[in-house]
């Protein structure tokens, strides 16, 4: 009679006094203050869409979820959906404390487009369109979980948000912002990413003729004088960042970076080596995209290892905090 009466008790616990506590606790925990107000109203952002060149104003959390589900797979730990989050958040309000109300050069009167330029955007409608209704069952949930549960938080170097740039996979390391780009941001430094096994862009390689790579070139650096005669003695990798990425590059009379080259061919990184055989050259690249910031498949793999979506921020971006957004 006991035991029964210790199992109701314990049915009693565990499927309504402990729900009720937990509302209850919610309920402290968010209050209605958390919202991130700017100028007297919720954060909206203001998003350039590239398709129908207008511009919309999304709510700041809804807009960081569907910048989570366009820039990383759904299926990832869900501790770096949530790095991914604040990461997609802090950009989109640096860009719009940087840029103001003019918005961003490329799409005035918006601070942010919905393209690879700032960071991809799709609504919840075009979500469905593209991934599809089990896509929208299965993971939808996950990501407007990861996002709500970093809700208004957002990553700062000094009590300034950061720009938080990130990419696929680094390729084993990271990059020194003025290694890729010209601005040296103290936050991003070069740092270890040993946990991408799982990218398919670890290592790529990109097939093409000499003759092909010489027009490539010549239409880009029109007085380079490369030539299939002197093809294999005018290319020469001449420096390197610590990253791994090529910085300088001879290309017969000039000397180009390894970010152009990246551009002119299409590579996955600036990360290369090149072989060339008879007629054909091979660019083997590690690595994809610029290399700066946090890698989303090292992100990824550290979330697999255990860390936690703090500490995955706090590794790649050097000196940061974790805080709620306040103006
Ligand atoms: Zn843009």
């Amino acid at each position: 009679m006991r035991g029964i009466l210790y199992i109701i008790l314990g049915i009693f616990v565990t499927t309504i006094l402990m729900p009720m506590l937990l509302i209850y606790s919610c309920d402290i925990s968010t209050p209605t203050t958390d919202e991130i107000i700017i100028d007297g109203k919720s954060a909206n952002i203001r998003v350039y869409i590239k398709e129908t060149q207008e511009i919309k104003e999304i709510e700041l959390e809804e807009y960081v979820k569907g910048v989570v589900s366009s820039e990383m797979p759904a299926a990832f730990d869900f501790e770096a959906l949530k790095a991914q989050a604040i990461a997609a958040r802090t950009k989109a309000l640096y860009q719009k404390q940087q840029y103001g109300d003019a918005g961003k050069p490329n799409h005035p009167g918006a601070e942010v487009c919905n393209d690879v330029h700032c960071q991809v955007f799709r609504d919840i409608q075009q979500l469905e369109d593209i991934k599809g209704a089990n896509w929208m069952r299965d993971y939808w949930p996950k990501i407007e979980e990861a996002v709500e549960e970093t809700r208004g938080m957002v990553a700062t170097y000094q009590g300034q948000l950061i720009d938080p740039l990130y990419h696929s996979t680094s390729g084993g390391r990271t990059e020194n912002s003025e290694d890729v780009f010209t601005a040296m941001a103290p936050y991003l430094r070069s740092v270890d990413s040993p946990y991408e096994s799982a990218s398919n862009h670890l290592e790529d390689s990109l097939v093409i003729t000499t003759n092909q790579f010489i027009s490539k070139i010549q239409s880009r650096y029109k007085d380079s004088g490369l030539s299939t005669n002197n093809i294999v003695d005018s290319l020469e990798i001449l420096e390197r960042s610590e990253g791994g990425r090529v910085t300088k590059m001879k290309v017969g009379n000039t000397v180009v970076s390894g970010r152009d080259i990246r551009d002119v061919l299409g590579l996955k990184s600036a990360d290369f080596k090149i072989v060339i055989s008879g007629n054909q050259m091979t660019f083997i690249t590690k690595g994809y995209g610029h290399g700066v910031g946090m890698s989303q498949y090292g992100a990824d793999g550290m979330a697999k290892q255990g860390y936690t979506y703090d500490q995955i921020l706090k590794h790649y971006y050097q000196g940061i905090e974790i805080e709620k957004f306040k103006r």
